[in-house]
């Protein structure tokens, strides 16, 4: 005798055979026959959104498959599962046709449906309210126009460019983009979703940052909508998360983010990664989430040199209006090197400061205003320098501290630049000791914890770590 489950069974085998396993897990394994009657087939599926990805990806294979098990008369019914969508079932009684109510909590619905009153959550929406169409959360004022090209920056830029001309077409997916603060990987991503909003308005482009991500997953877990929250982002066309670094320790987000990679990477969608170090030197993110990191481009923009220096400080005060010397203009750009943000920063203070004072914008306002900001900038400590100053210190060679030897005032030294690397840089523990001789993360580890051990009970010994660190922070 046919039964819902025997004729759903067979046709799973027949699907499964048709289509990639990834796509059976994610469409096919959430879904419950419940009921046959005659040649119809009710089943159960997770949310109005699975519903309609069936219909648009798999009627046919379904079809095909339930015409052989149930024979030209064949029919299904959906029955989409409302998981106490809104926290409370009473809204719903409205939004389900008059003549399904009273069949609370299921909504069934008879294929073709062109019509739906329930929606899928939008996690960017206020529960309950309609809004199915995806709001981008792009700035348009970023722009390839106003993202001036640099040798700092050239990879990046055309990467971004060819993947906005040709979103999920090409070999940089997903393309992560990496870099220091303030030297324009936002404004990049920006421009990429952008461009591709311009050219295929039809696609469905989504910009958010990896923390405001995290907060919509922690959400979704907790209104026990974790299923809808990966559904919302597995129709994205280009998906753009800024700061992945974000996502280090948060193995549930990791995770979660995983699996959305997966499915849309699988389906030629385009992904774009933003993060403040390489995928080599991120700290605690999955090794299977860094190799997906790896299956396309990183592209770092590096600090910009002179030249790319002045054509943003000139752009930027054509955009304003703005006229300012040569002279000062040269004076801002060989001063602030390190940060565009901070060059911006810097030249709007300058406006502003002349506009408000009513003074004229001299080289003494400009060295005054570039003081502030020069000093409030925490000097870039790298881990070379770090080697440079305890060598000199302790008077030997880097190569000397590099060594192998186990002498103890070399050891010494050694754990030292290993502990001040790992508090002044942003370097992993295997990157910290891979420049410091070649040494694992472990050795890395402990030489930190000896050094914490010894400033307590050794007098000698936290003289230096004082002495050193006022090389550092000065
Ligand atoms: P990040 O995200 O890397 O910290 P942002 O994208 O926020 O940096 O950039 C900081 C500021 O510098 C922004 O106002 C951005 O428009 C500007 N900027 C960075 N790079 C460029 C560039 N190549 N051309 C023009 N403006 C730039
Ligand atoms: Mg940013």
């Amino acid at each position: 005798m046919l039964t819902a489950e025997s004729v759903w069974n067979n046709c799973l085998k027949f699907v499964k055979d048709n289509i990639q396993i990834q796509a059976y897990k994610t469409w096919f394994e959430p879904i419950k026959p419940i009921k046959l009657e005659d040649a119809v087939l009710n089943i159960q599926v997770p949310s109005k959104f699975f519903y309609e990805w069936l219909e648009e990806h798999y009627i046919k294979l379904l079809k095909l498959a339930l015409t052989k098990e149930l024979g030209d008369g064949a029919r299904l019914v959906y029955i989409i599962k409302m998981e106490n969508t809104f926290g409370n079932l009473k809204p719903f009684t409205e939004k389900i046709p008059s003549q399904y109510k009273g069949n609370i909590p299921s909504q069934k619905v008879d294929i073709p449906v062109t019509n739906l009153n329930t929606q899928l959550r939008n996690p960017f929406v206020i529960p309950g309210i309609k809004n199915l169409k995806i709001e981008s959360q792009l700035n348009a004022n970023y722009n390839f126009d106003n993202f001036l090209e640099g040798d700092a920056n050239r990879l990046a830029r055309s990467a971004g460019l060819a993947v906005s001309n040709k979103p999920g077409g090409t070999s940089f997916n997903p393309l992560l983009i990496f870099g220091g603060v303030g030297l324009g990987k936002t404004h990049l991503v920006h421009a990429i979703g952008v461009n591709v909003k311009d050219k295929f308005p039809e696609k469905t482009v989504l910009y958010i940052s990896a923390e405001k991500f995290t907060q919509q997953y922690i959400d979704s877990v907790k209104k026990n909508s974790r299923n809808d929250f990966i559904h919302f982002y597995q129709i994205i066309d280009v998906l753009i998360i800024d700061d992945v670094q974000f996502l280090s320790g948060k193995t549930g987000t990791q995770d979660v983010f995983f699996h959305i990679f997966n499915h849309l990477h699988q389906n030629g969608k385009q992904v774009v990664l933003t993060s403040d170090k390489a995928p080599v030197d991120m700290q605690d993110i999955e090794q299977r989430l860094l190799s997906r990191f790896k299956w396309g481009l990183s592209a770092e923009l590096q600090q910009p040199n002179y030249e790319t220096r002045v054509s943003i400080l000139k752009n930027k005060l054509f955009r304003d209006g703005v006229t300012i010397s040569e002279e000062i203009i040269d004076y801002v750009a060989k001063n602030i090197k390190t940060n565009v943000r901070e060059l911006e920063g810097a030249i709007i203070s300058l406006i502003a400061q002349s506009s408000f004072n009513r003074k004229e914008i001299t080289i003494e306002l400009a060295k005054s205003v570039v003081d502030k900001f020069v000093k409030n900038t925490k000097r870039e400590v790298s881990i070379d320098y770090i080697q440079k100053i305890v060598s000199e210190y302790f008077q030997m060679d880097v190569s000397t501290l590099q060594s192998k030897t186990r002498k103890r005032h070399i050891v010494q030294a050694r754990q030292l630049a290993m502990f001040f690397a790992k508090k002044y840089t942003k370097a992993s523990l295997a990157s910290i000791g891979s420049q410091i001789g070649h040494r694992d993360h472990a050795t890395v580890l402990h030489a930190c914890k000896t050094v914490d051990n010894l400033s307590f009970t050794d007098k000698q010994f936290r003289k230096y770590v004082e002495d050193l660190s006022k090389k550092f922070t000065v």
